[in-house]
């Protein structure tokens, strides 16, 4: 068979620099990334048996098996999971299919100090090129589950890898790392190490649900071969009594399945017992992925049957605007060959989509007093996404409500809740007032802001395009009416002392003849040119009815094509 040489994409040779001189400090993370994958492959082939997709394929002892060979100073990972195809192989492996890599990539140079780097380098799955780190050719055989030929990939890391079809390979995929020579006094990152080993396992992947085995080393007396033994304890973690499993434990679960390699800002677990018994272990990111708001993305929950994996991004079990949250929900009551078409319809599945809703909600609520700055993450991050509830959610509306804060001229640097604004409305202040925009300073410059703040009138400030939809969704709080300072005609004089009746009606003729030639020249640019109280530096604002679209509004609905 002829072996063939490729180029790295650009992005990916970038990136395989940064991991080749590791920006990453801790580089035993590298086993993790490959026993993750590995996991996943024995899941995908186990779900694909399960729904007899996979015919041909031996799903009789599905295992990772480690291997070090300290002379040949090699580290092999082996799984008998789905595999890839030749094909696979050039889109997974080779190139970076992620338009956020260049960004990321930028960040990532922009990011002086290696803690920084760090918290970057996950965010963009670059878990594969991580063997990197410590190797200095990786090798990897596979062969699809079911299919007869197999696929070497070799790269050491540079420009280029080699790809080669095989006659023959064992199923699945076997990554063999060539290390880096060791330090000889660097006991720490010898990884032949047996103890390094266990220990990395131990740390990284216990929770994992398939047997991670190695045979251990001979040691001098006894000479014969030794049965391999599984390093892990296979153990759910979302099984095990809360008091028995350390945050640490957690966190590397939520890097696990979330593909990610930052610790979660936050873990819900849940437990429901009685006629429909489940168990839920949810986490919220620290950080949103760069493809949040694209079509198609991937949701975080995974959904187990009875400790089994059973779909990846399972959308029914949160709402839309909550698919920044990862997690598993592992259910007793569901057959294990559960479709999609299944569990739209199942009534157990929409109770657990309502209770989980419910709780995130909730934690997030109580995020906000109970640790004001996992709050202020949370918001940055995923406020945007969580307002689409707002819209989306009627029933929750509430407890949407109750986690969302929002700018506000009361405090340029404290967003505020709409509950802490009710507080400080003054007497005669009937409304909520705010203003939508592009930008904090693009709303304050507003000459709409003049006489709110000449009177001392709080407006909330509202710069995400959700914004626009929301505000008139929802329409009023606890009461109170929801009102743009830029619609229609305000009247702002319960809070203020009135101008008498009289004194109007003289401005209003003063000003006839002025108003009356602006409306003839403006002609049908405009709907209607009347005097205001709105301004108190300004001489003039346009201003849309209360029911029509604002102009960011309607730039918003044009840009989606409609
Ligand atoms: P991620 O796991 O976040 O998708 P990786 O860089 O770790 O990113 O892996 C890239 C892709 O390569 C995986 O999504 C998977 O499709 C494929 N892959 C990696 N390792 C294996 C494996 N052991 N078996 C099958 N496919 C694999
Ligand atoms: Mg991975």
């Amino acid at each position: 068979m002829t072996t063939e040489t490729f180029e790295f994409q650009v992005e990916a040779r970038q990136l395989l620099q940064l991991m080749i001189h590791s920006v990453y400090s801790n580089k035993d993370v590298f086993l993790r990334e490959l026993v993750s994958n590995a996991s996943d492959a024995l899941d995908k082939l186990r779900l694909a048996a399960l729904r007899d997709d996979a015919p041909d394929a031996d799903v009789s002892d599905l295992h990772i098996e480690l291997e070090a060979d300290k002379d040949a100073r090699t580290l092999t990972v082996r799984d008998n999971g789905i595999g890839m195809s030749y094909e696979e192989v050039t889109r997974l492996i080779g190139t970076i299919a992620n338009s956020g890599t260049a960004k990321f990539l930028q960040e990532l140079r922009e990011a002086k100090d290696a803690a920084g780097a760090d918290g970057l380098i996950g965010q963009f799955g670059v878990g594969f090129y991580s063997a990197f780190m410590v190797a200095d050719e990786v090798t990897l055989v596979t062969r699809h589950a079911g299919e007869t030929q197999g696929t070497r990939w070799t790269s050491r890391g540079e420009g280029t890898y080699t790809l080669e079809r095989l006659d023959e390979a064992p199923q699945g995929t076997t990554v063999t790392l060539h290390l880096k020579p060791a330090d000889s006094d660097d006991q720490l990152h010898d990884y032949t190490s047996e103890w390094k080993i266990r220990e990395i396992v131990k740390r990284y992947s216990d929770f994992i649900t398939w047997p991670v085995r190695m045979v251990p080393e001979r040691t001098g007396e006894d000479a014969g071969d030794r049965e391999p033994e599984t390093l892990n304890s296979m153990k759910a973690l979302w099984a095990r009594p809360r008091d028995e499993v350390s945050d640490e434990e957690y966190h590397e679960l939520y890097k696990h399945i979330g593909h990610d390699w930052r610790d979660p800002l936050e873990t819900i677990r849940l437990q429901a017992e009685g006629t429909f018994e489940y168990q839920a272990l949810l986490f919220l990111p620290a950080h949103a992925p760069h493809d949040l708001f694209a079509r198609g993305y991937q949701r975080g929950v995974q959904l187990y049957v009875r400790r089994v994996f059973i779909m990846e991004d399972c959308e029914e079990l949160l709402p839309s605007y909550l698919r920044f949250v990862k997690g598993v929900v592992d259910a007793q009551d569901l057959t294990l060959n559960v479709s999609r078409e299944i569990l739209q319809q199942d009534r157990h599945i929409r109770m657990i989509q309502r209770r989980l809703t419910k709780k995130v909600l909730s934690t997030v609520k109580d995020l906000a007093t109970s640790a004001p700055d996992k709050y202020a993450t949370f918001w940055r991050e995923f406020g945007a996404v969580l307002k689409e509830g707002l819209i989306t959610d009627s029933e929750n509306r509430e407890a949407i409500l109750a986690a969302c804060s929002f700018a506000s001229t009361h405090d340029a640097d404290a967003p505020t809740t709409l509950k802490d604004y009710v507080a400080r409305m003054k007497d005669g202040q009937d409304d909520v007032y705010f203003m939508t925009g592009e930008s904090r300073q693009a709303i304050e410059n507003s000459p709409h802001m003049e006489a709110f703040r000449a009177k001392g009138l709080e407006v909330l400030l509202l710069t995400d395009p959700v914004d626009e939809v929301w505000v008139d969704a929802v329409g009023e709080y606890d009461g109170k009416a929801l009102r743009s300072v830029a619609k229609g005609d305000i009247d702002l004089s319960g809070a203020e002392e009135d101008k008498s009746e009289a004194e109007k009606e003289k401005q209003g003729e003063a000003y006839a003849g002025l108003l009356g030639w602006m409306t003839e020249h403006l002609g049908d640019d405009v709907k209607e040119v009347r005097l205001s109280s709105r301004l108190t530096v300004s001489p003039a604002c346009v201003v849309s009815d209360s029911g029509e679209l604002t102009p960011a509004l309607e730039n918003m609905y044009r840009a989606m094509g409609q």
